[in-house]
């Protein structure tokens, strides 16, 4: 396998960097602090094509693979982690779900909306009481002639408020019956769904969560996307590109506190030297980048397969663990080797080190993608 950086993933590189410095550095910590989702922000990354960056553009989208979004996904994690987890949600979950199991009338009708950043797409699975233990859900749609009637809430959905259309997983069957579950599509403005409460969280601040509720909500069968009875197998085949979403989000944002202690280590002086002539701060900094490469690695990795087709599912979740854990401990050390600065609001390793969090939890904890990789093992 050649991992060699293509001429296009530079190009992408580059143009994130640009958009960054003029768009985003500035506001990052007031978006962050006051919980600000930068809605007139998706519209621009819309213009760049990074809303619909694996759609093709036969649907308005850029029409690359995963290796670009990869790229994609890691620049804008290396500035900015929610906008970063909106960016990955918005593709990965909301719009690769319409991609993959729509009518060609449903790809039609959103996909150009979705990929040019019109519109803001949300998925639902997570509830209250079943997060890792989806098949449990209790949201319902029940059949009644040419409409189903949907009643329950969804919680933790990323764009939930602000989200133009959702993508949801209800229950349309038995409980526990992996095929008791469907997916719908919903838009924003549909009697009987709204959004519920909005999450005040220790990081990913600027990235929209909410509640979405569903009170006698009528929604026409067409909305039904793939086959009754398929939503949470349809699920399962979105998350693995999900996993490859959040590995990227994971090393943007280890690379950008590892890039901040790196400088820093150079220039603060203690005992008469720079810090990173201390052996054990040089050797934080070498464990950092080693756990970095590799997690891009398991990534390229997961993305090659991805691309070709192949079956993704075990090196998406290894992947996924490896790069999200690992952007858990660099942030740390990162705020370590910033000792009390590190620990202020001045510098952003703080912000890195409370957004790399997330990326342990959201679209599978650890301890599921353990789950995954070892029933795989043992088959
Ligand atoms: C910022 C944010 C954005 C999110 N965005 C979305 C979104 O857009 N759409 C969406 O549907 N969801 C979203 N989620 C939900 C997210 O996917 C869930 O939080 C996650 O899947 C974990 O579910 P839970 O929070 O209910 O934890 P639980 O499932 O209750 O887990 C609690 C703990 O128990 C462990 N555990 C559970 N089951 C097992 C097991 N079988 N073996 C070992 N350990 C186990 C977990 O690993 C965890 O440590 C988001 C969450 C956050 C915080």
């Amino acid at each position: 396998m050649d991992f060699t950086t293509s001429e296009n993933q530079k190009m992408i590189a580059n143009m994130i960097r640009d958009f960054g410095k003029k768009e985003m550095q500035e506001h990052i910590m007031e978006w962050d602090e006051d919980q600000i989702f930068p809605v007139p922000l998706f519209k621009k990354l819309g213009e760049l094509g990074l809303m619909g960056v694996l759609v093709p553009e036969e649907y308005g989208g850029s029409g690359l693979s995963y290796h670009e979004y990869v790229t994609a996904i890691i620049e804008l994690g290396k500035i900015c982690g929610s906008i970063a987890l909106s960016v990955a949600a918005h593709n990965s979950l909301c719009t690769n779900h319409i991609l993959i199991f729509g009518t060609d009338s449903q790809k039609k009708k959103y996909l150009p909306k979705l990929a040019t950043g019109e519109w803001i797409g949300a998925w639902g699975l997570t509830e209250h009481n079943t997060g890792s233990d989806a098949g449990g859900m209790m949201t319902t749609a029940t059949r009644d002639g040419d409409y189903y009637i949907l009643n329950g809430t969804k919680n933790f959905i990323t764009h939930g408020k602000s989200g133009d259309v959702a993508v949801i997983i209800v229950r349309t069957g038995k409980k526990r019956d992996s095929r008791g579950m469907s997916t719908f599509i919903i838009e924003k403005g549909t009697p009987g769904f709204t959004s519920g409460k909005k999450e005040n969280k220790l990081g990913m601040r600027a990235s929209e969560t909410t509640e979405l509720m569903f009170d006698n909500c009528r929604l026409h069968k067409d909305n039904l996307l793939g086959k009754e009875g398929e939503g949470f197998i349809q699920a399962l085949k979105i998350l693995e590109g999900g996993r490859i979403s959040i590995a990227a989000l994971s090393i943007g944002i280890a690379t950008g506190a590892f890039e901040a202690a790196t400088k820093y280590a150079k220039e603060r002086h203690q005992f008469g030297k720079p810090i990173a002539e201390f052996q054990a701060i040089g050797f934080k900094l070498a464990d950092m980048a080693t756990k970095i490469e590799a997690s891009l690695l398991l990534t390229q990795q997961a993305s090659d397969l991805k691309n070709r087709k192949k079956e993704v599912n075990k090196i998406s979740a290894m992947a996924k663990l490896y790069a999200s854990e690992t952007a858990v401990w660099v942030t740390n050390e990162a705020v370590q080797i910033f000792g009390g600065y590190g620990y202020t609001k001045d510098y952003p390793v703080e912000k890195y080190f409370r957004d790399a969090k997330l990326c342990t939890i959201g679209e599978g904890t650890s301890e599921i993608q353990k789950l995954v990789i070892s029933r795989e093992c043992l088959k």
